[in-house]
């Protein structure tokens, strides 16, 4: 008998007593016993808050990144292990892999994103600096820090290893230490996860804590800097949402729920267009994957009414030549639920949906069953059913958590969008139509209702994701029913743990709390060229100023005839003159940053390495022949790479006129090696 562990306070802990028995989904064999008995919850928590945040606190955003791909890397070489105790669950292997490399593809992401899109560094500054004053000493800019809390994670039994990796990735990031509640039916292969994970000695300590068993009093002991990322059922949301401590200490709450998420056919795409098969076929994968428990899965098949015997005799088609069994065998298509329990709960809310549908293919009782008994395993047949009344209510609110969906039709563009609200907020849709016309209507009209929405055509279908894959750089959540959460998103998801804070002062100050120069804060433009310092000597504010160079009618024409860029307002005086813009000729844009580069440059081998863009570029003010021409170049931000013997610098730029106006703004950005000359 295997006593599943909790690795709470940097320790494996076995709990107190027996356990209870956890079962294999395909065999009915007992797999382990859990229990959180004797687990000091509010030590763990205590443990995580001041061991896992404060050794957190000490990274960067790009040193968590580096742990967080380390971490895949070494998963993703244990993947099979993964696979082999993914089967236990009732998962093909098919099914596994999307759990197990859906759960390293976000580690792997989220690396990769922190190092594109947050500074090296422990603060995010967030948007545009605010002017507050007239004089420009007084200024706005948001930041963000790390909560000080631990991310309590509650998750559901379907997806063990992706469930808990798409929290842990993202709160890692934000420095914010998570504490994961399995679901007890799954919980040893999350175990087995964490296992690796701690065993891999990059975790720094207390950043990742794990309770195997159910939660006790945990809940009870959050506080003010906690917060709780809930997956599973809307009910055990609501339960949740409303305990007494994440309500008194207003500890912040993301659900992510079940949903009765739809599939729209358009009315375009009837039998024998290439859409009718793409959406029969992603009914039938969605049906089928993980044996439909997905919290993504279409459970409501929204087609137009002509079509319903179309759709119902292809899918049952596809469906008949799904083999359901042990997934040790290599030509089961679809395996087992999680256990016996789960197919009791299908088969209710199976008979709940009768009352509203008939049964259109399989039969709640009776599977074939291959490489397995049907009746110790948790097997069961798809189940198409079909709401001849589009009104009941039953399919538009009972989630079967399992391979059940309901064929609903409709008649108009406008009755579909008011059938698909009625799931009451969603996590994912899809619509399925060659008419862009259509599908704008449709996803304009379900959007208030969804968290995600897919759009499948001929076009995108060769690189379509699915309709039911949830992926990090994209929102998963949805409204109402479907929790009213948010999770992954890309960088939404790394700071929802984090505080944002609106910071007022003067820009000197503003520069010293963030750690980037701040236009209004002093420069210094005495002594080297920034050009030729390193980002050992480079510092926020370095800057110099060149110019002034007049910019002449040849200049202009030169640089049209040289460019090709020949536009009327640079070559004709009197078109030039009727534009509502202009006084006359006026130099070209990419004219002027050219001589800025050509002002600003130190030309000679240095620790610059390359330009590699400019952002926020803006015209600001017309150049006229006759005009001079000055820049100012200043370092703004330095961000130092990891794994890299460079980093990136942005450089704010302005280019003025004799008059002092701001002809032209933006940033310069820019490659320069750490060292020069390099060690
Ligand atoms: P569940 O019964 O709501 O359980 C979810 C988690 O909550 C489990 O870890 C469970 O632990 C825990 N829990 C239950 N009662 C609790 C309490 N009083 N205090 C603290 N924790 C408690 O859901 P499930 O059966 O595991 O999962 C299936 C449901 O999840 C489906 O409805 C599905 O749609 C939904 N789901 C949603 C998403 C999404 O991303 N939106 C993803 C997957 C699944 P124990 O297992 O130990 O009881």
């Amino acid at each position: 008998m295997t006593l599943l562990r909790s690795y709470v306070g940097g320790a494996w802990r076995t709990p107190a007593g027996e356990g209870r028995p956890v079962f294999d989904a395909v065999t009915g064999e007992e797999v382990a016993r859990i229990s959180t008995d004797g687990v000091d919850m509010a030590a763990a928590l205590e443990y995580g808050r001041s061991v896992g945040g404060r050794a957190l606190a000490d990274l960067t955003f790009h040193q968590r990144a580096a742990l967080l791909k380390a971490l895949g890397s070494m998963l993703r070489e244990r993947r099979e292990e993964l696979y082999a105790l993914s089967a236990r669950t009732g998962a093909t292997l098919g099914d596994a892999k999307f759990d197990v490399d859906g759960g390293i593809g976000v580690l792997l992401s989220y690396a990769s994103r922190a190092k594109r899109e947050l500074p090296n560094d422990t603060v995010y500054s967030e948007g545009a600096l605010e002017p507050l004053g007239r004089g420009g000493q007084f200024l706005g800019q948001h930041i963000l820090t790390s909560l000080r809390g631990v991310a309590v994670q509650i998750n559901a039994f379907n997806f063990p290893v992706w469930g808990p990796l798409e929290k842990f990735a993202p709160a890692f990031l934000a420095g914010v230490p998570s504490l994961i509640k399995p679901a007890s039916q799954t919980a040893y292969l999350t175990a087995r996860l964490v296992e690796l994970m701690a065993d891999s000695g990059l975790l720094p300590p207390g950043s990742l804590q794990l309770v195997c068993g159910s939660a006790g009093d945990l809940l009870d002991h959050l506080a003010e800097e906690d917060l709780v990322s809930f997956t599973g059922s809307a009910s055990t949301a609501r339960r949740l949402r409303s305990h007494p401590a994440v309500v008194a200490h207003a500890v912040r709450f993301n659900a992510e729920a079940d949903s009765l998420n739809c599939s729209i056919l358009g009315p375009d795409a009837g039998p024998g267009t290439a859409e009718f098969d793409l959406y029969v076929k992603q009914l039938v994968t969605e049906m089928t994957v993980k044996a439909g428990q997905k919290c993504t899965a279409i459970r409501r098949a929204l087609v137009p009414a002509q079509m319903i015997d179309a759709v119902i005799e292809s899918a049952a088609g596809r469906l008949s030549e799904v083999v359901v069994g042990s997934p040790a065998d290599k030509s089961v298509g679809m395996g087992a639920l999680a256990s016996l329990e789960q197919r009791e709960e299908v088969r209710r809310s199976v008979k709940s949906l009768l009352a509203g549908a008939r049964l259109a293919y399989g039969d709640q009782n009776h599977v074939e069953v291959v490489g397995a008994d049907a009746e110790r395993g948790a097997f069961i047949s798809p189940l198409l059913l079909c709401a001849d009344d589009a009104a009941r209510s039953e399919p538009h609110e009972i989630e079967a958590f399992g391979p059940v969906a309901t064929v609903i039709g409709y008649d108009s563009t406008e009755q579909v969008i008011d059938l698909a609200a009625r799931g009451l907020g969603s996590l994912a849709g899809s619509v399925v139509t060659g008419d862009a016309r259509f599908a704008r209507e449709v996803v304009l009209g379900c959007a208030p209702w969804h968290g995600r929405l897919l759009v499948l055509d001929s076009d995108d279908a060769a690189e379509s994701t699915g309709h039911g894959s949830p992926l990090p750089p994209l929102v998963h959540g949805g409204p109402g029913r479907a929790g009213g959460g948010e999770e992954m998103g890309g960088l939404r998801g790394v700071l929802h743990y984090m505080q944002r804070t609106a910071v007022q002062a003067s820009p000197r100050v503003l520069a010293a709390v963030t750690g980037n120069w701040v236009a209004g804060a002093a420069r210094d433009a005495e002594g080297v060229h920034p050009f030729r310092k390193s980002l050992a000597d480079l510092r926020p504010g370095d800057t110099v100023v060149a110019g002034p160079r007049r910019v002449t009618l040849e200049d202009i024409e030169h640089f049209a005839e040289f460019t090709g860029d020949t536009f009327y307002a640079h070559m004709d005086e009197e078109a030039a003159r009727a534009n509502p813009f202009f006084d006359g000729r006026v130099a070209h844009g990419y004219l002027v940053l050219s001589f800025a580069a050509g002002l600003f440059v130190q030309p000679d081998p240095g620790p610059v390495l390359a330009n590699y863009g400019l952002e926020n570029l803006r015209f600001l003010t017309p150049v006229y022949p006759g005009d001079e021409l000055t820049v100012t170049l200043t370092c703004k931000q330095i961000i130092p790479r990891e794994d890299a013997a460079h980093g990136e610098v942005r450089w704010d730029t302005d280019v003025s006129n004799q008059d002092g106006a701001s002809v032209a703004k933006y940033d310069v950005l820019t490659l320069v090696a750490k060292q020069w000359p390099s060690a």
